[in-house]
This record gives C-alpha cells, sequence and structure tokens, in this order.
C-alpha cells in the first residue's frame, strides 16, 4: 500500500510551523474521531493523521522523515522504527472532547487506536522504552576517517531490586479491580457515552504494592551513567544521526528498550571547507606565480601532492583533485577536492620590487578584455 504523504494527510505546507500542523490535526481529530464519526472510514482517516502528526509534530522525528520519507520509520528497510501507539495525543483529544477523553479512548467503538490502546492503555503491557539523542561534537577527521568514541549518558534501567514492578507485596488494585480503567458514563456536546479513564490509584496497572521499592521510589526504574563505546562511521557529517539499537531507555514491562541517536556536529577544520563528499580549499598564490605559473604542494586528506598551475591563472580557477574528497558513508565512493586559486596582490613592497613593477608597467599587459571598456571610454570622451 502506498502511504500518503503527512502532510499531505494534514492539509499543511513543508513548512508549516508547530502551531498550524497542531490545528490541522485538531480539524482532523474532531472530524474523524471514531467515537464521534458518522464517516465510514473514519477509524482508518483518524489513524492516518494521528501517525502524521506524531511525527511532523516531534522535531526530530520530522526532521527523519523529511529526509528519509516514510522509510525513516519503516524497520523492514532498516529504519527507526516507531510505536505509534506511544505517542500521547490525550492533551489535544481532551481539549477537542472534554475531560473524559484525557484518559484513554472509550473502548466501546471497536477502535483501538495503535496496537489495542484502548483494550490495554497501561495495565501491565509491555511498553518499549523512550527513544534518547543526543548530540556529539566530533573534529572534522574523526568525520571523515570515522574513529571510536566513549559517550558518557544517563539511561534509565529496570530496577533490579523490584525487577521492575516498582514495589513489593503486589495486590488488585481495589479502586479499578485489577482492571486499570474506571469507566463511566459522560454527557458531552455529541451525546452521551460511556468512556473510560486509567485508574488514578494504580495508574492503569492494575495492581498496588504493599510498599514502595525503596531503591527506584517506586518507579521501577534506576538512572545509571554509563560510558558506551561507539564506533562513528567515516563519511558522517553535521546533521548525520547514527542509530544505536536498544541503547535508550530501558522498557517498562519487560518492553523492549528505545533507542539511542547520536547527531554529530563536525567541528571546522582550519583549511577546508566540506560540501557533502566534495572539499575545496582556497590556494593562495603570488601575482607572479599567477603571471608565470608554478608548481604548488596542496595538502590532501590523503596526503600531499603536487599540483601545476598553468601561467595566467585567475582567481577562482578550480583545479579539480578526482577522488581526493570524502569516503561516501553509504556507497563508499569518493568525492572530490577542488583547489581553488587566490591571487593576491601584495599590499606592501620594497623599493626594489617597486622598481620592477614600474617596469613592468611600460610595457602592455592588456589582454582582449580591456578592449570593450576602453573602446566606450574613447567614444564618450
Ligand atoms: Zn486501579
Ligand atoms: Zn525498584
Amino acid at each position: 500500500m502506498n502511504k500518503r504523504d503527512y502532510y499531505e494527510v494534514l492539509g499543511v505546507s513543508k513548512d508549516a510551523d508547530e502551531k498550524e500542523i497542531k490545528s490541522a490535526f485538531r480539524k482532523l481529530a474532531k472530524k474523524y474521531h471514531p467515537d464521534v464519526s458518522k464517516e465510514p472510514d473514519a477509524a482508518e482517516k483518524f489513524k492516518e493523521a494521528q501517525e502524521a502528526y506524531a511525527v511532523l509534530s516531534d522535531e526530530s522525528k520530522r526532521k527523519q522523515y523529511d529526509q528519509f520519507g516514510h522509510a525513516a520509520f519503516d524497520q523492514m528497510n532498516g529504519g527507526a522504527g516507531f510505536d505509534f501507539s506511544d505517542f500521547d495525543i490525550s492533551d489535544i483529544l481532551s481539549e477537542i472532547f472534554g475531560q473524559s477523553f484525557g484518559g484513554a479512548f472509550s473502548g466501546f467503538s471497536n477502535f483501538s487506536g495503535f496496537g489495542g490502546r484502548s483494550k490495554e492503555r497501561g495495565g501491565s503491557r509491555a511498553t518499549r522504552g523512550s527513544d534518547r539523542l543526543m548530540r556529539v561534537d566530533i573534529d572534522f577527521d574523526e568525520a571523515v576517517f570515522g574513529c571510536k568514541k566513549t559517550i558518557n549518558l544517563d539511561v534509565y534501567d529496570s530496577c533490579k531490586e523490584c525487577n521492575g514492578k516498582g514495589g513489593k507485596g503486589e495486590k488488585t488494585c481495589p479502586a479499578c479491580y485489577g482492571s486499570g480503567t474506571i469507566t463511566k458514563e459522560q454527557s458531552t456536546l455529541f451525546g452521551s457515552f460511556m468512556t473510560r479513564t486509567t485508574c488514578p490509584e494504580c495508574n492503569g496497572k492494575g495492581k498496588v504494592y504493599e510498599s514502595n521499592c525503596s531503591k527506584c521510589r517506586g518507579t521501577g526504574k534506576i538512572k545509571e551513567n554509563k560510558d558506551i563505546e561507539v564506533k562513528i562511521p567515516a563519511g558522517v557529517d553535521t546533521g548525520t544521526q547514527l542509530r544505536l539499537a536498544g541503547k535508550g531507555d530501558s522498557g517498562t514491562n519487560g518492553g523492549p528498550n528505545g533507542d539511542l541517536y547520536l547527531e554529530f556536529r563536525v567541528k571546522e577544520h582550519p583549511i577546508y571547507e566540506r560540501d557533502g563528499n566534495d572539499i575545496y580549499l582556497e590556494l593562495p598564490i603570488t601575482i607572479t606565480d599567477a603571471v608565470l605559473g608554478c608548481k604548488k604542494e596542496i595538502p590532501t586528506l590523503y596526503g600531499v601532492v603536487k599540483l601545476s598551475i598553468e601561467p595566467g591563472a585567475r582567481t577562482g580557477d578550480k583545479h579539480r583533485m578526482k577522488g581526493k574528497g570524502i569516503e561516501d558513508l553509504r556507497t563508499g565512493s569518493k568525492g572530490n577536492m577542488y583547489v581553488v586559486i587566490n591571487v593576491i596582490v601584495p599590499d606592501k613592497i620594497d623599493k626594489k620590487q617597486k622598481k620592477l613593477f614600474e617596469e613592468l608597467s611600460n610595457t602592455d599587459l592588456k589582454t582582449n578584455e580591456f578592449k570593450k571598456f576602453d573602446d566606450y571610454l574613447k567614444k564618450v570622451k
């Protein structure tokens, strides 16, 4: 099935801001929420809008989508994978429909959102841990050739003391009789219907504990500071993201860990400018070198190379050094290096040099390029 473009789904432009995206989703939610909509394909439409909103309202996911399209979240294609059911839109739903929607979808329309959320929201369902994004500064050479880095970060691991449960002496929650939800009849603008909210006593777990775990203070998770060794591949650039599967926060109730994304920021090189896999180098030469031609030593990524510059060189002349650029992160093919000539006119000269220039100025140094100007000047004088 061809998935529709997320921007198209929400009916917003590619450069829509946060506000426009939220307001577009709000309109669609109002129209297609399966509990209120009469449209035959409301559930599908709502799901589509929810997914688009989940991605476009999240800065880092939107960036991934802009770069890779739907493939960014398609695990089959090596994408990040993304469980849309964990995306919380309850604040928007309660804004539209009133507080009763704040906790969960009503469970009476056979609509299960993503991954059966309405049936088992909270509960003891295994939930994947959150993804994390971390920015990493690296040197130009490290980005070009790859490197190993030790990254220090705080991660949340399941508490070993209570096996991630958060307490000891488990018993059924007396408020919800273990269901994790509380059902109420609710009157709204759209008529009266049954709604289900997460049980506030047990936060939807259906179970309470006689005593909270003292080690994790009932959260079931322990913050740990870890050093992890990361191999950064050759060819990364500023903005490139590297996904470390399972290195994000730990899941709850035995759910898998989230992923850790490293986003690189490459420091500037003293003389190279990078453009994708190509490298630009500005080469300063003197006027005599420019006029007479010269041989110059050029530092490339792969050692020093001699470059011949023909007589008559000019500022802006570009010399391509094939394959002396950066190896592509994916294909492994190398970019080029471009040496761009900059003829520098001296701002101070000594007596001897002055004399030589004066002698030179008595010779004809004009090229054809002077003709147009000189002719015009003659005409108007
Ligand atoms: Zn309860
Ligand atoms: Zn614990």
